[in-house]
């Protein structure tokens, strides 16, 4: 298995009716070709956080997420790569079938363990780090999705690997906002950075942001519909860019809605962050995506 690569990113600039119609420049920062596991903005939010770990003298790495977790299999298969011992905390008691991410990550030699909803709602706070500490002692701890200061950094840096135009606006899926606060900072004056939210209920928990949209959830985390799927059909075949159902795919229809309802000036340059994610695909009906 190689190791992650970002000279393989590319920026692809694409073509479809509607953006000749409404005079838009769209390019897709190809961050999802990185590596087939560790892959799009997980790899950024990873790297100063394994740096971290490197320059000192931990037992493993300790970090948490859901069934259908990016973070969790990238982070599992970089400590595979680096012959770290890992551990996942996983949200939600142990089903009877794993998911195919869960395996993907026991393949990589990551240890889980499963709790509640309840206490995984808790994770953040110190009685129950504590707890985990105790189990876990000496464990470099990464906090959920990669998220803090360091993966901020790390997140700061994708620009970088961006050629081609001057663009006037960088696309880009908010999860817990981590990657969107990163490239925020690494944006000249005139460049505007949209974040299309994919959670329910993230504006009520966090400060509102002009630049975050929230139209565009789904119904919720990993919810969709038929229409958000035969977008990302129709998408693939205007472009032969693969998207993910959770991040991805509500971000390029998002971007195409924004564009098909003018809200976006003719000129516009679009840069749109493929953050990868498509493994998560795999948890929908085979058959429902043509890629
Ligand atoms: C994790 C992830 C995101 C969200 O990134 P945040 O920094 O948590 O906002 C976006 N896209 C993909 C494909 C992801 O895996």
């Amino acid at each position: 298995m190689q190791t992650p690569d970002t000279g393989k990113i590319t920026t692809d600039e694409i073509q479809t009716p509607l953006l000749q119609n409404k005079k838009i420049e769209f390019s897709v920062l190809r961050l999802d070709k990185i590596h087939p596991v560790i892959s799009g903005n997980k790899w950024f939010k990873l790297k100063y956080h394994l740096e971290n770990y490197n320059a000192a003298t931990y037992k493993g790495i300790l970090t948490f997420g859901g069934a259908w977790s990016n973070h969790i299999v990238s982070t599992a298969c970089a400590c595979y790569l680096q012959k770290i011992k890992c551990v996942g905390i996983i949200r939600g008691e142990k089903p009877a079938h794993l998911s195919v991410t869960l395996n993907e990550a026991i393949k990589y030699g990551m240890e889980l363990k499963f709790i509640s909803r309840e206490s995984y709602s808790r994770k953040e706070n110190d009685d129950f780090l504590a707890t985990i500490t105790k189990e876990f002692p000496g464990y470099y701890i990464i906090p959920e999705g990669g998220a803090g200061a360091e993966g901020e950094k790390g997140a700061s840096e994708i620009l970088q690997h961006a050629t081609g135009k001057k663009y006037t606006h960088i696309a880009c899926a908010v999860g817990t906002g981590t990657m969107f606060n990163g490239i925020s900072k690494s944006v000249s004056a005139n460049q505007e950075v949209i974040g299309i939210v994919v959670l329910k209920g993230w504006k009520e928990k966090n400060d509102n942001t002009a630049k975050h949209i929230y139209d565009y959830h789904f119904g919720g985390y990993a919810k969709y519909d038929a229409s958000l799927i035969d977008f990302m059909n129709e998408f693939y075949k205007l472009t032969n860019i693969p998207t993910d159902f959770v991040y991805t795919g509500k971000l390029a229809y998002a971007m195409f809605d924004l564009i098909k309802k003018d809200r976006l000036a003719p000129d516009s340059k679009i840069l749109m962050i493929h953050s990868g994610g498509l493994q998560g695909n795999a948890s929908l009906q085979k058959g429902s995506l043509i890629f």
